[in-house]
């Protein structure tokens, strides 16, 4: 049986000086080999994989071609972030776990498929990669211009309605922008998805928080018939231990932010200084883990240990990016977890002290719970520590917005609809519990569909 042809990727040494992308991309002849590996099920289980349901056997068709124009109109029928997905989606737990050619020998590599189909029509005019209706005037206002918004804001406007994304920074794309760090996804491929829906007519006004700067009233006086809420989950969990408030203990989100949205790694081009550790510890398993430790070690760090409470099979950052992750010399301690952080006379943290853990039974989130281990304390030295513990739902709009409903964490309660608790207000992405940047795409597809039919009956 084929084997799947490897995504090339620059040599560790080299890439992890810099901020550039790892993963270079198919050559076309590469491209062609791996198309010509998909079977073209009739019943194509990598579609019940996928959470946008994308036609893939049919995108790939066309591939094995040579036609990448015709694939990413394929594409686009489901999905308006392809570059995007292509890069950073989990399909190995998705549409390649299904794909049949896996259950023997290896799956198709869907991802690196849609990236090739993405990237290499880039340029092309939009008019030539969507169907767009005529415009009906009515105004759907979309709070946070992360994936979930943009997606469902993309579907909207692609049936003619009229679009404007509400975003409290700065700059668009949520996550995708201010946490996805640039060797992973670069920001002018992002740029670039993002200027085909700003050509498609998609207003962004930035800088406004919804809930203080306006409220949802405010935006309905303003005569927009629907909201669709998609601020995400940004913020951070901290592990409340001794010696948190240390100099030099930074919470992942205020580390990335720092590096990849005002862009610190290029100081003092850019005027946002960061701290640059030299023996960096990093404590979380999940793909914002992952993420500090590589951008730690392309800022200059000597050593960095990533230490996770629970075993590698546990942790939830990609497979991928946890082999890059090992490439680049970061030094995996799992079964460990941080008791205490001991700072200097300075007040800046010179040591973590850890103690060693044990697999349980498996707790409420399906994976065996981590026990201390008494009496196996010890020390590790470091002059810097991010805190990637994971994050919540961020309690701004719903706590200024009467009669928004949210559960006991915080998540916003939606119907079977994707409506909240007020009428014409509906909610998808990470802020209704979603945790992918492809699950936030399906939640904003499926609240379009349920927005499109409420304006039609109301
Ligand atoms: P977000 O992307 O969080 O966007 C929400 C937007 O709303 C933000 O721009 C925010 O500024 C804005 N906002 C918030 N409040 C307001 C307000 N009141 N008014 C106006 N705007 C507001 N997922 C993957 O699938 N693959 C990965 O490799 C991956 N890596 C990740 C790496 C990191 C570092 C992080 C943090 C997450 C990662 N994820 C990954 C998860 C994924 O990025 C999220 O699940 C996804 O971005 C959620 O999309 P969203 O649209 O719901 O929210
Ligand atoms: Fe192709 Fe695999 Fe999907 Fe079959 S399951 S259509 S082989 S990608």
């Amino acid at each position: 049986m084929s084997q799947k042809i490897k995504m090339p990727q620059r040599e560790p040494q080299v890439r992890k000086k810099d901020f550039e992308q790892v993963n270079t991309g198919y050559t076309k002849e590469q491209m062609l080999l791996e198309a010509k590996r998909c079977l073209q099920c009739k019943d194509p289980m990598c579609v019940k994989g996928c959470p946008v349901e994308i036609n893939i056997p049919g995108f790939i068709k066309y591939l094995s071609e040579d036609n990448p124009k015709e694939a990413i109109k394929v594409l686009n029928h489901k999905t308006s972030l392809p570059a995007i997905c292509g890069r950073v989606c989990p399909q190995e737990n998705q549409c390649e776990k299904n794909c049949i050619l896996g259950i023997k020998g290896q799956s198709v590599s869907i991802g690196n498929l849609e990236r090739y189909a993405a990237d290499i029509t880039a340029d092309n005019d939009v008019e030539s990669v969507y169907v767009v209706v005529e415009k009906n005037n009515i105004k759907v206002a979309v709070i946070g211009s992360g994936p979930a918004g943009l997606t469902c804001g993309g579907d909207l406007l692609k049936r003619g309605y009229s679009v404007t994304v509400f975003e409290s920074l700065h700059d668009t794309g949520g996550v995708l922008r201010y946490g996805i760090p640039e060797f992973r996804l670069p920001k002018k491929v992002l740029d670039t998805e993002i200027n085909k829906l700003t050509k498609l007519g998609m207003k962004f006004i930035l800088n406004t928080l919804i809930g203080r700067t306006k409220t949802l009233q405010d935006l309905f006086n303003e005569e927009f018939k629907a909201i669709f809420i998609s601020v995400g989950a940004g913020l951070p969990k901290f592990a409340n231990i001794q010696g948190e408030n240390l100099n030099h203990v930074y919470c992942s989100n205020e580390f990335l932010v720092r590096v990849n949205l005002m862009r610190s790694y290029d100081f003092p081009n850019y005027d946002t200084p960061v701290y640059r550790g030299k023996n960096v510890v990093v404590v979380g398993g999940g793909n914002t883990a992952i993420d500090s430790a590589r951008t730690a070690v392309r800022l200059g760090a000597e050593t960095v240990k990533l230490i996770y409470r629970r075993s590698e099979n546990e942790m939830p950052a990609r497979l991928e990016e946890r082999e890059h992750a090992k490439e680049e010399g970061i030094e995996f301690v799992t079964l460990t977890n941080p008791v205490k952080f001991i700072g200097d006379e300075k007040g800046s943290v010179k040591a973590v002290e850890c103690i060693k853990m044990q697999l349980g039974f498996p707790d409420t989130s399906g994976r065996r719970k981590p026990i201390p281990i008494s009496n196996s304390n010890y020390i590790v030295e470091t002059d810097m520590v991010i805190l990637a513990l994971g994050l919540n739902p961020n309690p701004i709009l719903s706590s200024l917005t009467e009669n928004l409903k949210i559960d006991s964490k915080g998540y916003i309660l939606i119907d079977k609809n994707y409506m909240t608790s007020i009428k014409g207000v509906f909610a998808g992405g990470d802020i209704v519990g979603g945790d992918t940047v492809i699950s936030a795409m399906g939640m904003g597809k499926q609240a379009a569909k349920n927005i499109m039919c409420y304006l039609t009956n109301n």
